[in-house]
């Protein structure tokens, strides 16, 4: 049997879902295979930052997230058992963004908010098919897939993304370098419930000379998902349950809790890696078949929603003919730089927590818990923290798709900040599936307007946003003194800026940069 598409999707965790719904959002015909039955049934990641919860707002769907999960306004050290540090979460995100709080929400409920979203749009899964093997050629990919009897289909693809996890088939037959390394440490994860005496609240980290365990609240009474470092005196292969050595972890963390009702026990390596390029011919990698690192930030899940987030609106735009291919490459320009630097950081801050090193574990017990929260107190500081784990910190202004003719505004490369155009949050007004366009105190003429829609084939959107008291936030958050035109991207990230009506600009910058397809007259 011969199936056609034009993208294929091989992998339906969180990132291949965000692909789909992203694609089907945009009229784009897409097919996704996984080689499991359904959706995951373990709750493996489960920290969900603002920046995806903003997406999820746009598709429809952050209410139904929101009421599956649990927020934890604070973190809390605690140190040996006893000396605690509190960092006030909705303080340092106050007034970034509408979810001024750690998210948290079991990986296997956001793939069946997905999931369901995806089918509810039109789309599904071909569950229980593998990819066994691809060419690819200049007109596309030619897939095999293994239906688990050992029946074979064809899939022929404009276009195939590999978001097939950690052990990525594509990446292996692409003969893709995945380099990095594995952390020495070895972990555990548990699902359990405890009379936990620091509250249901926050998220507790424990910090000992053995090592550390984090705490995140689930949603349920008294429910914690744990992560921590392995005990040394135990052997992984003959630990299958968590009871055998939840005493340890209890002295190795210097809590005397019970934990009860355990669900789900997991041992694991920790990786870090990360390919040197997204984008191959016709191929795009993203999520963990991309790049790995350690839980520390709970970045994983997100980076992999925001890869397929990035690249869905992109090759939309190319399948759909109203734009050039090369639009393509600003995938990997602006996602690649992302994920090495997350491994980077996550690296650094995972060696802190979980070192044996004499001189780490001074700076893990008695350095970085009081400066953390003294720092943290300090607002610039606070606030920048907040931008960079919740993620609506990502920043593509050195991508060539971003351009700013006055660089006094707010950088285009930026994501739009948070805050009320016309009274209304401005993510409102951003979720249909084109171009805005921002005029501050820049009325355009109707003909002007329709000069511009007329030359491509795209949608643009147009928004006013006049000077008056009800608009003074949104011109400070976006340096706009006098007058200024934003070129706002799919993705809600700025494309173009200038301080005057710069039409020919922005229809250069849109036919230069974006690639758009150009209306014949
Ligand atoms: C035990 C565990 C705990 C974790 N805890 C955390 C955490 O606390 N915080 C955090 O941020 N991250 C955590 N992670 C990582 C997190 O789960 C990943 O970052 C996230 O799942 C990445 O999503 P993905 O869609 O890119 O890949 P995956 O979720 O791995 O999805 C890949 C999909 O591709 C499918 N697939 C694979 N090969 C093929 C093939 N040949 N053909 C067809 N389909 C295929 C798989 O069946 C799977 O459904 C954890 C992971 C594990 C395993």
């Amino acid at each position: 049997m011969t199936l056609q598409t034009k993208v294929l999707i091989c992998g339906a965790g969180p990132t291949g879902l965000m692909m789909a719904c992203q694609l089907k959002r945009f009229g784009v015909d897409c097919m996704v295979i996984d080689s499991k039955p359904g959706i995951v049934k373990e709750s493996r990641a489960l920290a969900v930052q603002a920046r995806t919860l903003q997406i999820y707002e746009q598709m429809g769907i952050a209410d139904k997230a929101l009421e599956q999960g649990t927020a934890a306004n604070k973190i809390k050290i605690i140190v040996n058992g006893h000396r605690v540090y509190e960092v006030p979460l909705q303080q340092l995100g106050l007034g970034q963004s509408a979810y001024a709080f750690l998210f948290v929400l079991e990986q296997n409920k956001n793939e069946k908010i997905l999931y369901d979203h995806l089918k509810e749009i039109g789309g599904d899964v071909l569950w229980e098919h593998s990819l066994e093997t691809f060419t690819q050629n200049n007109e596309g990919v030619i897939a095999i897939a293994d239906n688990n009897s050992g029946e074979q289909i064809q899939i022929k693809a404009d276009w195939l993304i590999g978001a097939d996890g950690a052990k990525s088939q594509v990446r292996h037959q692409l003969q893709l370098p995945f380099r990095g390394g594995t952390y020495e440490n070895i972990f555990i994860v548990a699902d359990t419930a405890a009379e936990w005496p620091w509250g249901h609240d926050c998220l507790s980290v424990c910090l000992t000379a053995k090592g550390f365990a984090g705490l995140f609240p689930m949603r349920g009474d008294n429910r914690f998902r744990l992560i921590g470092t392995f005990p040394k005196q135990f052997i992984p292969s003959e630990v299958t349950d968590f009871s055998q050595i939840q005493k340890v972890v209890q002295e190795q963390i210097k809590v005397d809790v019970n934990f009860t009702g355990t669900n789900w026990f997991s041992v694991y390596h920790v990786h870090h890696r990360s390919v040197n390029s997204f984008a191959h011919g016709k191929i795009f990698l993203a999520g963990d078949a991309a790049h790995v690192h350690s839980p520390a930030g709970g970045q994983g899940m997100n980076t992999g929603l925001q890869d397929t987030y990035n690249l869905a609106w992109k090759l939309a735009l190319v399948v759909n003919g109203q734009a050039d291919a090369a639009l393509l490459n600003s995938y990997n320009e602006e996602r690649l730089p992302v994920a090495k630097q997350l491994v980077k950081t996550t690296d650094r801050a995972f060696s802190v927590i979980t070192s044996d090193n004499w001189f780490l574990k001074i700076v893990r017990l008695h350095i970085v818990p009081p400066l953390l929260s003294r720092v943290l107190a300090i607002k610039k500081f606070g606030r920048f923290a907040f931008r960079a784990v919740s993620q609506i910190g990502i920043n593509y202004s050195k991508s060539i798709l971003s351009y700013s003719e006055h660089n006094n505004l707010l950088q285009a490369g930026s994501l739009v900040p948070f805050v009320k155009i016309n009274s209304k949050i401005i993510d409102e007004h951003l979720k249909f599936n084109g171009f805005t366009i921002l005029l501050f105190d820049t009325l355009l003429r109707d003909d002007q307007k329709q000069d511009i829609q007329n030359s491509f084939f795209v949608k643009f959107e147009f928004l006013d946003v006049i000077k008056n008291e009800i608009n003074e936030e949104a011109f400070k958050k976006f340096k706009v003194k006098t007058s200024a035109l934003f070129l706002i991207r799919p993705d809600n990230y700025i494309g173009f800026s200038s301080e005057t009506i710069a039409l020919a600009d922005l229809k250069k910058y849109l036919i230069e940069k974006i690639k758009l397809a150009v209306k014949p007259l």
